[in-house]
Protein backbone atom coordinates (compact mmCIF):
# COMPACT_ATOMS: atom_id res chain seq x y z
CA UNK A 1 0.00 0.00 0.00
CA UNK A 2 1.72 3.20 -0.56
CA UNK A 3 1.72 5.82 1.71
CA UNK A 4 -0.85 8.13 0.44
CA UNK A 5 -3.17 5.57 0.91
CA UNK A 6 -2.61 4.52 4.11
CA UNK A 7 -2.99 7.79 5.35
CA UNK A 8 -5.96 8.18 3.43
CA UNK A 9 -7.70 5.25 4.91
CA UNK A 10 -6.13 6.09 8.81
CA UNK A 11 -8.13 8.93 8.44
CA UNK A 12 -11.30 7.74 7.44
CA UNK A 13 -11.02 4.85 9.92
CA UNK A 14 -9.84 7.47 13.04
CA UNK A 15 -12.85 9.96 12.35
CA UNK A 16 -16.34 8.87 13.33
CA UNK A 17 -17.69 11.58 11.44
CA UNK A 18 -18.21 10.69 7.96
CA UNK A 19 -15.95 13.07 6.06
CA UNK A 20 -16.05 14.09 2.54
CA UNK A 21 -13.87 13.52 0.41
CA UNK A 22 -13.36 17.10 0.47
CA UNK A 23 -13.04 17.13 4.12
CA UNK A 24 -10.68 14.09 3.52
CA UNK A 25 -8.38 15.84 1.29
CA UNK A 26 -8.16 18.52 3.98
CA UNK A 27 -7.07 16.28 6.22
CA UNK A 28 -4.64 14.28 4.24
CA UNK A 29 -3.14 17.90 3.20
CA UNK A 30 -2.13 18.49 6.61
CA UNK A 31 -0.04 15.62 7.09
CA UNK A 32 0.84 15.48 3.42
CA UNK A 33 1.19 19.06 2.10
CA UNK A 34 2.30 17.61 -1.11
CA UNK A 35 -0.71 15.51 -1.90
CA UNK A 36 -3.46 16.12 -4.68
CA UNK A 37 -6.77 16.21 -4.81
CA UNK A 38 -7.01 13.54 -7.53
CA UNK A 39 -4.89 11.32 -5.35
CA UNK A 40 -7.20 11.36 -2.66
CA UNK A 41 -10.45 10.91 -4.50
CA UNK A 42 -8.56 7.86 -6.70
CA UNK A 43 -7.54 6.43 -3.29
CA UNK A 44 -10.93 6.67 -1.75
CA UNK A 45 -12.67 4.96 -5.27
CA UNK A 46 -10.20 2.22 -4.56
CA UNK A 47 -10.32 1.70 -0.61
CA UNK A 48 -14.01 1.66 -1.17
CA UNK A 49 -14.15 -0.57 -4.08
CA UNK A 50 -11.94 -3.06 -2.68
CA UNK A 51 -14.31 -3.08 0.32
CA UNK A 52 -11.73 -1.66 3.08
CA UNK A 53 -13.90 1.60 3.83
CA UNK A 54 -17.77 1.89 3.08
CA UNK A 55 -19.30 4.93 0.86
CA UNK A 56 -22.55 6.35 2.43
CA UNK A 57 -24.29 7.67 -0.82
CA UNK A 58 -26.57 10.91 0.64
CA UNK A 59 -29.29 12.96 -0.41
CA UNK A 60 -28.58 15.71 -2.07
CA UNK A 61 -24.59 16.08 -1.00
CA UNK A 62 -21.40 14.54 -1.71
CA UNK A 63 -20.75 10.55 -0.60
CA UNK A 64 -19.46 10.17 2.69
CA UNK A 65 -16.96 7.65 3.83
CA UNK A 66 -16.88 5.17 6.69
CA UNK A 67 -14.08 3.39 8.77
CA UNK A 68 -16.43 1.02 10.02
CA UNK A 69 -17.60 -2.31 7.93
CA UNK A 70 -19.90 -3.71 10.00
CA UNK A 71 -23.84 -3.26 8.69
CA UNK A 72 -25.17 -0.19 10.33
CA UNK A 73 -27.91 2.42 9.36
CA UNK A 74 -27.08 6.13 9.58
CA UNK A 75 -29.09 9.19 10.90
CA UNK A 76 -28.71 12.35 9.30
CA UNK A 77 -29.40 16.02 11.28
CA UNK A 78 -31.61 17.45 8.81
CA UNK A 79 -30.21 20.89 10.48
CA UNK A 80 -26.19 20.70 10.79
CA UNK A 81 -26.25 17.45 8.31
CA UNK A 82 -24.04 15.81 10.67
CA UNK A 83 -23.85 11.76 10.23
CA UNK A 84 -24.11 9.32 13.27
CA UNK A 85 -24.41 5.58 13.26
CA UNK A 86 -26.85 3.82 14.39
CA UNK A 87 -27.35 0.14 14.80
CA UNK A 88 -31.22 -1.63 14.53
CA UNK A 89 -30.80 -5.37 15.36
CA UNK A 90 -31.67 -8.02 13.14
CA UNK A 91 -33.22 -4.93 10.51
CA UNK A 92 -31.45 -6.99 7.82
CA UNK A 93 -33.60 -10.08 8.31
CA UNK A 94 -36.44 -8.01 8.84
CA UNK A 95 -35.96 -6.21 5.62
CA UNK A 96 -35.31 -9.87 3.82
CA UNK A 97 -38.47 -11.19 5.09
CA UNK A 98 -40.94 -8.30 4.64
CA UNK A 99 -39.70 -7.61 1.12
CA UNK A 100 -39.76 -11.47 0.24
CA UNK A 101 -36.18 -11.09 -1.74
CA UNK A 102 -32.90 -11.99 -0.89
CA UNK A 103 -30.76 -9.09 -0.24
CA UNK A 104 -27.23 -8.16 -1.13
CA UNK A 105 -27.37 -5.14 0.83
CA UNK A 106 -29.24 -2.29 1.88
CA UNK A 107 -28.30 1.57 2.78
CA UNK A 108 -30.78 2.86 5.42
CA UNK A 109 -30.29 6.78 6.63
CA UNK A 110 -32.43 8.07 9.18
CA UNK A 111 -33.56 11.56 9.10
CA UNK A 112 -34.11 14.03 12.40
CA UNK A 113 -32.72 17.16 13.93
CA UNK A 114 -29.35 16.03 16.39
CA UNK A 115 -29.78 17.14 20.17
CA UNK A 116 -27.22 19.64 19.65
CA UNK A 117 -29.66 20.91 16.83
CA UNK A 118 -32.59 20.57 19.20
CA UNK A 119 -30.99 22.56 22.17
CA UNK A 120 -30.12 25.32 19.69
CA UNK A 121 -33.88 26.08 18.41
CA UNK A 122 -35.05 26.04 21.76
CA UNK A 123 -33.05 28.54 22.93
ZN1 LIG B 1 -27.55 18.91 13.99
ZN1 LIG C 1 -21.36 4.82 9.61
Amino acid sequence: MTKQRELILAIVRDNPFHLTAEEVYDLARQQMPTIVRATVYNNLNYLSENGLIRRVRMHGGPDRFDGVLEPHEHLVCDVCGKVSDLSIKDIEVLLARESHIKLTGYELTLHYVCPECRARQHE
